[in-house]
């Protein structure tokens, strides 16, 4: 006959390399196991015995255990009891266990543990004597019956839950540790009653009973509703089968040399390299997590028992340096013994993940490279922006739930319109915007406010672009309020916030809360080791990292975050401000080229000095401004407003029969006829981009000549300047072809007129599939690409970038219809796939074309390792995103060395 599969395997045949046999709980143990430390003997049951128990999960197939499995679950308890000298069942000397399950991927939540297996009438007598405690006992066995009742056989905890609570009252007491022996007594015998009532059979006395039904219940834990839908959201197989690890219990409450504790092997919120945590003194586990008992700090040990914290110390620097991570450890002191219950990598804050990575790399514990894929990009995000008092955030109300449009934590003024929002920034006091949605006219409100709040758009809305770039933190699409504009006050349930109220908000998780939360701010200079950490980046990335930025004032701010160029100044921002804006619209509104070109010759000037600013801060990097683009109507009054306004002025004019009234009226007549001139039903598809030059070509030409004005003048003045131009949302080559012959005309006049000649580019956005699948005629021309995923996902996917996240998007992406939200992590699929051929049809014709991105994906991580996989010069991202980017492009570098491997 052949010999039976191995099932079971001791804790010191095991090691870390087996998860997929072991689980990732089993190897630990036998990893701990093998390297000397104090673990308590025990074993684990194979994944493939569960797989086993379930016949592979034939359909229709009785589940039992495999032959050969129970036998060897019973020499390995032998080994247990010898090598622990108890015996499981033993009144004298009882061996108690705990069943734990423990798949390759942790499933918190699957299946609880048990403890204390092996009690019965008669062990727990014994445990009585050895712990010379009989409330002890009797406490560890109705939690015992309780906890097997619930988990292994299924009975509802509410029912325990409802005798213990009736035990409480009848004797008039609040807490379970209030509960004397006889009470405890009586407690047990009538869980057994529910037991029997419930189950139809006594309580299992035998141990090896307990033991065989609570493995069984562990694997069948692994096919329970629960894990199958927590399986099917994280993507993990049902086949791979869960583990079952079998751990002699050790009792940290035997008296003043137990005790019990948690230790991270460095400082988890700070990083600092010093053990951290608590312990207590004749205690179990349990008794910490329940708070009755205030712990003392780890150091503590070292007077309470020296030699103990010695020897952890020593089993803590151990653990640490053999998984080359800060650890988080469980452990247990009995009458002296220190014994290792369990270690994982431990969890911790952004500050000290990034501390701790660069400490262990200069430790020579890890790599650079190591460090740098250590660290989340999402902390160090964390790091630079506001974050709230984690204390003070718990106190706070939650008013509603809106999109994370930009992250960062802010409290202030809730302050419903732009105006007042800026005088009182300017006072130095904080203030949240908030508006039903933002317009490039609310711009000098949103320099001043600390955050964003907007009841309607998304990730790419006018609020969640200008929030990203000034590093503002921005609530956007939250539908949960209500926001009235006119009342200045917003409503949310039967809640209502007035202009001057307190309110946070928080741009990481879409919250918005009630009142104000302490907030902690940033500064990168400080930060030294993200500052290393990001150095060591740079050397590994293969992409450049470059920053949008519209302002001289971003552009300094982005060089100190490491941007190496801008990849996009929107020119439009410039208008919009509240002394150009009157000139621009009457330039819109012109109705001879004449009369045009006087308008355009008093905004040339200023936006000389606007290109002059921005080029000298980025002196020596390369500076990609482009040419309008938004739809013209953006920029005049908003129709439905100006029509509410004429209809009032006509009704008050014919009443009045004021001279005054009347100019007004015919004025405002003349502007609403421009503006309804001017609609369009799809202005997002309507004229704007590359057709505004073609169609109005001389506000294009203005604004090359103020670039190449500006440049010459700041190279006479020895600034090294590097002008790009881009023409936006071309889709035939004739478009690029038209505005660009023209446009460097005008630029190789100015450089004549100026004496000089500067170093400069031509070249185009690519924002619409045709432009992509043309690529090979597009590079005839362009010298340079930048991605516009913005509207790139917009025309590919069809959806209105203004609309999709507001009205479906967002659900898309809840009900997994899309695996993503498109505007924030491009699709990898549609437009991923349109930018390879771009990428590639582009480079045929012309080989050193400069390609980069500028879209918003620019500064997302998974987005930029596509960048990277495409081989892009750089991405260009919002300034507060460069650093991030930084990192995730040496993350990207690295990834692809593995997969090339
Ligand atoms: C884009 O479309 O990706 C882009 C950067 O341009 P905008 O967002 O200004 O349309
Ligand atoms: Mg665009």
């Amino acid at each position: 006959m052949a010999t039976p599969k191995k099932w079971v395997y001791l804790f010191h045949e095991g090691n870390a390399q087996m998860r997929d046999l072991l689980g990732g709980k089993g190897a630990g143990l036998s990893e701990m196991t093998n390297a000397g430390l104090p673990v308590p003997p025990g074993f684990t049951i194979t994944t493939e015995a569960c797989n086993a128990y379930y016949d592979n999960y034939r359909p229709g197939a009785e589940k039992r255990f495999p032959p050969g499995l129970w036998d060897q679950v019973l020499s390995a308890m032998q080994w247990v009891e010898k090598k622990t000298g108890k015996g499981f069942g033993d009144p004298q000397n009882p061996l108690l266990v705990s069943v734990r399950s423990g798949a390759k991927f942790s499933m918190p939540g699957m299946m609880d543990t048990v403890l204390n297996l092996g009690l019965n009438e008669e062990t727990l007598q014994g445990l009585a004597r050895l712990t010379g405690n009989e409330r002890f006992a009797y406490d560890a066995y109705r939690r015992f019956i309780a906890m097997f009742g619930r988990i292994v056989m299924g009975i509802e905890a509410k029912k325990f839950d409802e005798i213990l609570e009736r035990a409480k009252e009848s004797r008039g007491v609040k807490l379970d540790t209030e509960l004397d022996t006889a009470a405890l007594k009586e407690i047990v015998a009538q869980y057994k009653a529910l037991y029997k009532e419930e189950i139809g059979s006594e309580f299992p006395g035998d141990p090896y009973e307990q033991l065989r039904l609570a493995i069984g219940a562990v694997f069948g834990s692994w096919m329970g509703k629960r894990a199958v839908d927590y399986r099917n959201a994280q993507k993990i197989a049902h086949d791979l089968g869960t583990a079952v690890n079998i751990v002699t219990m050790v009792f940290g409450n035997m008296g003043d040399d137990s005790g019990t504790g948690v230790a991270f092997t460095r400082n988890p919120s700070t990083g600092e390299k010093v053990l951290y945590g608590e312990y207590l003194q004749n205690a179990q586990g349990e008794d910490v997590v329940a708070g009755i008992r205030t712990p003392k700090k780890i150091a503590q040990l070292a007077q309470d028992m020296p030699a103990v914290y010695e020897q952890f110390q020593q089993v803590a620097a151990m653990l640490e340096k053999h998984y080359r991570d800060m650890q988080d450890l469980e452990f247990t002191v009995e009458r002296g013994k220190l014994w290792m219950l369990q270690t994982r990598s431990g969890k911790r804050t952004a500050a000290a993940a990034i501390k701790i990575a660069v400490d262990m790399a200069k430790e020579g514990l890890i790599t650079r490279e190591e460090a740098v894929l250590r660290v989340e990009p999402a902390d160090v995000n964390k790091l630079l922006l506001p974050r709230f008092d984690e204390e003070s955030k718990k106190k706070a109300q939650l008013l509603a739930k809106g999109l994370n449009a930009s992250p960062g934590d802010a409290t202030g003024l809730a302050i419903f319109d732009p105006d007042t929002a800026e005088r009182l920034g300017k006072e130095k006091k904080s203030v949240i915007l908030v508006r039903a949605e933002t317009s490039p006219e609310d711009v000098h409100g949103m320099l001043q406010a600390k955050g964003i709040l907007t009841q309607r758009g998304g990730a790419t809305s006018h609020a969640a672009v200008v929030a990203r770039m000034l590093g503002l933190p921005c609530v956007a699409g939250c539908e949960a309020i209500r926001v009235d504009e006119e009342q200045h006050l917003l409503t949310a349930g039967n809640l209502t916030v007035r202009e001057g109220d307190e309110i946070s908000i928080s741009g990481s998780t879409g919250e918005v809360f009630l009142g104000r939360i302490q907030t902690i701010p940033p500064e990168f200079e400080k930060e030294a080791d993200l500052i290393t950490l990001l150095s060591w980046a740079d050397k590994i990335r293969k992409l450049g990292v470059w920053a949008n930025a519209d302002y001289p004032r971003d552009a300094v701010q982005s060089r100190k975050f490491g941007a190496e160029g801008i990849g996009l100044c929107r020119t439009e921002h410039m208008f919009m401000e509240v002394d150009r804006l009157p000139i621009v619209q009457k330039m819109i509104l012109s109705k001879t080229d004449a009369e045009r070109q006087s308008y355009l010759d008093q905004l040339l000037p200023i936006q000389r000095g606007d290109f002059i600013g921005i080029l000298k801060a980025m002196a020596g990097l390369p500076v990609i401004i482009r040419l309008i683009d938004p739809p013209l109507h953006e920029f005049l009054p908003n129709y439905e407003e100006l029509l509410v306004e004429v209809t009032g002025l006509r009704v008050a004019a014919s009443a009045a029969k004021d001279p005054e009234l009347t100019r007004l009226l015919s004025e405002k007549e003349e502007m609403l006829k421009a503006v309804s001139s001017m609609r369009e039903a799809n202005p997002m598809l309507g004229l704007r981009g590359c057709r505004l030059g073609i169609t109005m070509p001389q506000i294009t030409t203005m604004q090359v000549r103020a670039i190449f004005e500006a440049a010459c003048i700041l190279k006479k003045e020895g600034v090294d300047v590097h002008p790009e131009v881009m023409i936006p949302l071309v889709g035939h080559v004739n478009e690029l072809k038209n505005q660009q012959v023209a446009l460097e005309a005008e630029a190789k006049k100015v450089m004549a007129e100026q004496g000089v000649t500067v170093d400069y580019k031509f070249g185009t956005m690519i924002e619409i599939p045709r432009a992509a699948l043309t690529s090979d005629q597009i590079a005839e021309y362009a010298q340079f690409y930048s991605f516009g995923t913005n509207d790139l996902t917009q025309t590919t996917f069809g959806y209105s970038r203004d609309d999709a996240e507001g009205k479906f998007l967002l659900k898309y992406v809840e009900d997994k219809i899309l695996p993503a939200n498109p505007f924030q992590t491009l699709d990898r699929d549609g437009v991923g796939a349109l930018m390879r051929i771009c990428v590639e049809k582009g480079r045929k014709v012309r080989p050193d074309i400069e390609i980069g991105i500028c879209g918003e994906h620019g500064g997302d991580p998974a987005s930029i390792q596509l960048c990277h996989e495409l081989g892009l010069k750089y991405v260009s991202c919002s300034t507060y995103r460069v650093p991030v980017a930084r990192l995730a492009a040496a993350q990207a570098a690295l990834q692809q060395v593995e997969k090339d491997k």
